[in-house]
């Protein structure tokens, strides 16, 4: 198998975990940069993610539109991923869904995200919140263009993950089995965050140091990476599609 083949086998991986563990469900999406031309990405047609096999990836541009003649609908948010990979080279992998318990954060403007627990130390030290009112008015929230796109991508700067308020939010990371990671503690540490907050008192949140000692000690390819990602995969019923990055192939990027 090629290394583009695998990396269209891990992108529907992706999407399977991520609705396995309630990040998405029939809406939500992930996407990954091309490993040959960084001006493209490839994202599952407009399907539930659950739904997603090989079949259904498709390769747009960085204007959000397909390289090729496409008769099946597509995501109307990924304009999103788009204005990312575009802002962001150092992003590979690129999530956007709805996920309940990171709501409450874009909505409540006096409690700021923040990384409380060790798995939710890739968040970051920042976590901003993009509305969308703000620069568009009133719609219906959804990122329908290039326009607010890039408004939502300049909101996220040089961070992991930024809130949108109302809707959910946008995560970026160097590679698809660190934003499905990255994706998945980001509602569990919001939960936690949550019910500290109901016992009352102090939130200690992660400090600089300890965030920056955890970055230190990743590596997106490593045996206990692989362990998380394997189990994922087996949870979501696709460890049938799992290639591992040394299985005769060169070694990552695989994006
Ligand atoms: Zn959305």
């Amino acid at each position: 198998m090629s290394n583009f083949d695998a990396l269209i086998q891990d992108l529907v991986i992706a999407n399977r975990i991520l609705a396995k563990e309630e990040v998405v469900d029939a809406y939500g999406h992930v996407s990954v940069r091309h490993p040959e031309n960084s001006n493209r990405f490839l994202i599952a047609r407009s399907l539930a993610p659950e739904l997603v096999a090989p079949e259904d990836i498709v390769e747009l541009d960085l204007d959000g539109q397909p390289v090729r003649e496409e008769g099946r609908s597509l995501y109307l948010e990924r304009f999103i991923h788009a204005a990312i990979y575009g802002t962001r080279p150092d992003i590979m992998a690129v999530v956007h869904a709805h996920a309940e318990d990171t709501l409450p954060f874009g909505i409540a403007q006096g409690t700021k995200l923040r990384p409380v627990i060790h798995s939710g130390s890739f968040i970051g030290t920042e976590v901003p919140v993009w509305d969308i009112a703000d620069n568009f008015g009133d719609t219906n929230l959804l990122v329908t263009n290039m326009a607010q796109a890039s408004d939502l991508a300049k909101c996220l700067g040089g961070n992991s993950v930024a809130l949108m308020r109302g809707h959910g939010f946008a995560s970026a990371a160097r590679s698809l089995i660190e934003v499905v990671r990255l994706s998945i503690y980001l509602p569990r540490n919001a939960r936690a965050l949550m019910r500290a907050r109901q016992l009352g008192g102090e939130i200690k949140c992660l400090s600089p140091g300890e965030i920056e000692a955890r970055n230190r000690g990743y590596s997106p390819y490593s045996v206990e990476t692989w362990r998380a990602w394997e189990y994922w995969a087996n949870k979501a019923g696709c460890s049938h599609l799992l290639t591992r990055p040394d299985d005769g192939r060169a070694h990552p990027p695989r994006g």
